[in-house]
């Protein structure tokens, strides 16, 4: 079998969301949107929602659908992009709860589903989503009364605590929402971190639950092994790989390993990347192909039958470093040719 296997650590998982929840006092929810960071929605939320995770938020209603056959009819889920058309029978069967971000989503919203649960997404300066300041005062009085479930808005620098943007937002986010009854929300993974004004009702972590930064105590959720197809010794003056980008300086011994950047493993983190055998490095050299990649073993005792690119002693955000990337973008682009296997989580 020459795919990697990529494993996830589902205790590890439900330890971040528990280490997230303790610095709130309020409802802590789950980000699982683009198949929860590429972990897989249906294992990563049927843990969540057995450590006790009552929220959801998907991205679209589409990963909705898929989420409310992982979870059953009792948890609450949530969808960032609101009601788009052709939404409304999604909508509707699966009870998914759309955050209406414009005056235009509102009105399909109460014209298709009179009745049926929603929340409002305010733009507080990120200019994504949610309606602005003005739109938000000219529907408020007509939107309140219908009791949204949640009115919610998102920080974009949320990553550097030192930045004013937060400050600001967070003033407007109250100047928009206070006194209002509706359950607030306005922190995701980075404002948690920021402290517990930013807290408010509800928090909606993503990033924090797999182990990326910004939550850098989080405890790592992947470990990603890629299997050695072959080993050769390349004699010095020899080059390996495509554009003969590595030429060997001395004899060297060169492994090469299933996974290339099909697989998310991106050309970008060529040079910088290394690979694990246990405790010990080996460089990645030459260019990252479509299936696969080259090593330096020169210095193992033994030719290893696999060696892992993600793993403790290379987390996604280092990896993310090497690429010049996020951890985000690692982990979303992990590819579908890996075995997976998913460890604890009770057996879900
Ligand atoms: C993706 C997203 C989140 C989760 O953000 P993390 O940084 O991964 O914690 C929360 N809210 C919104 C609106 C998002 O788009």
């Amino acid at each position: 079998m020459a795919s990697g296997t990529l494993t996830i650590d589902l205790d590890a998982l439900v330890a971040n969301w528990r280490a997230l929840d303790a610095m709130t006092d309020c409802e802590t929810a789950a980000v699982v949107k683009a198949d929860a960071y590429g972990l897989g929605v249906g294992p990563v939320s049927r843990a969540l929602a057995q450590a006790g995770v009552r929220t959801f938020f998907v991205a679209l209603s589409e990963e909705g659908a898929a989420l409310r056959e992982a979870l059953g009819p009792n948890a609450q889920i949530m969808v960032f992009s609101g009601h788009m058309r052709g939404d409304t029978d999604m909508i509707a069967d699966l009870g998914l709860i759309p955050m209406l971000n414009s005056t235009a989503q509102l009105t399909r919203h109460l014209e298709a589903l009179p009745g049926h649960p929603f929340g409002i997404q305010l733009d507080t300066g990120m200019n994504r989503l949610g309606m602005e300041p003005a739109e938000w005062e000219a529907v408020r009085d007509v939107v309140l009364p219908m009791n949204p479930v949640l009115i919610m808005s998102h920080l974009a620098c949320a990553d550097e605590p030192g930045h004013a943007m937060n400050a600001a937002q967070l003033a407007l986010f109250r100047d928009m929402t206070d006194g209002i009854s509706v359950p607030r929300s306005l922190a995701a993974t980075g404002g948690i971190l920021l402290g517990p004004e930013y807290h408010f009702d509800l928090t909606r972590p993503g990033i924090g639950l797999y182990g990326g930064a910004p939550f850098t105590d989080a405890g790592p959720t992947v470990t990603l092994s890629l299997p050695v197809v072959q080993t050769r010794p390349v004699a010095a003056g020899e080059s390996v790989g495509y554009g003969n980008a590595w030429t060997a300086d001395e004899n060297r011994e060169i492994a090469t390993l299933s996974g290339g950047y099909a697989d998310g493993l991106i050309r970008a983190m060529g040079a910088e990347a290394q690979v694990f055998d246990g405790e010990t490095s080996c460089p990645v050299i030459g260019r990252v192909s479509m299936d696969l990649l080259t090593v330096d073993i020169s210095h193992l005792q033994e030719t290893p039958t696999a060696l892992d690119i993600l793993c403790p002693a290379q987390g996604v955000d280092d990896l993310a470093r090497a690429a010049g990337t996020i951890g985000y973008e690692i982990l979303t682009s992990l590819g579908g040719r890996y075995h997976r296997r998913y460890r604890g989580g009770n057996g879900t």
